[in-house]
């Protein structure tokens, strides 16, 4: 399977993720009034700025993929806040820390199918959702488990992530016939019904957006 190549990776994927949620920003921000605070949007989209920056600091010291991807997790942590800011950190911070040490052209379908896994299993130890509970959870699941099919199959990273991303899109739409039962949503679970999960949603356009990068 052909690895991960190219300087600025880290730069070039997040930057296409930010330019993704800052154009969805006001939908994601609805989305999340209707059961919730409604600044998803804001903050999602402050988060991502924060992390192309450090993504991009990191690359220009000479970190690799996995570093600037620590770095940016972090940032996004700092700069976002809300429930949302602190999971997408560690989903970033994570997927780096499974990719240390690794050369560009390492970095097969297998290694980032197995860090999307040890991102996913961080992420659910800290949020604590289950699958059904009408958050990110449910687009992220079906992301990695498509991304783990794809592994096995000999994909290449683009060709697999591409269909992981359209099956979380899938997955985010689906998310309008659940109720909440995490997160700021669940006091208000009832208005969400027939609305997607705004975190969902935002993970679908992020790892399109990545997706359409790394086949770029
Ligand atoms: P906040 O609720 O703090 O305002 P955001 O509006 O940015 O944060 O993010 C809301 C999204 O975060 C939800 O749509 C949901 O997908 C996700 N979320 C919230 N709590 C959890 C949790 N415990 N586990 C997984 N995802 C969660
Ligand atoms: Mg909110
Ligand atoms: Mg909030």
């Amino acid at each position: 399977a052909e690895g991960v190549a190219g300087e600025g990776i880290a730069d070039q994927v997040l930057t296409a993720a930010l330019a993704a949620v800052t154009e969805a920003e006001d939908e994601l921000g609805r989305l999340d009034a209707v059961a919730a605070d409604g600044d998803h949007g804001l903050g999602i989209t402050r988060g991502m700025r924060a992390a192309v920056a450090a993504a991009r600091a990191a690359e220009q010291d000479g970190e690799p993929l996995a570093g600037a991807l620590l770095r940016a997790g972090t940032a996004l942590a700092d700069a976002s806040g809300g429930a949302s800011g602190a999971l997408y950190g560690v989903l970033l911070a994570e997927t780096g820390a499974g990719l240390r040490g690794l050369a560009a052209e390492e970095i097969t379908t297998t290694v980032v199918a197995d860090a999307v896994d040890d991102a996913a299993r961080a992420f659910v130890d800290l949020g604590k959702a289950e699958p059904g509970e009408k958050t990110m959870l449910d687009a992220i699941e079906p992301f990695r488990a498509v991304l783990r099919e794809q592994a096995t199959s000999g994909a290449g990273v683009a060709d697999a992530w591409c269909k992981a991303a359209q099956r979380a899109s899938d997955a985010a739409q689906e998310t309008a016939h659940l109720v909440p039962a995490k997160g700021r949503a669940a006091r208000l679970a009832e208005r969400s019904r027939g609305h997607a999960d705004p975190g969902a949603t935002s993970f679908a356009l992020i790892v399109t957006a990545v997706g359409e990068a790394l086949a770029f």
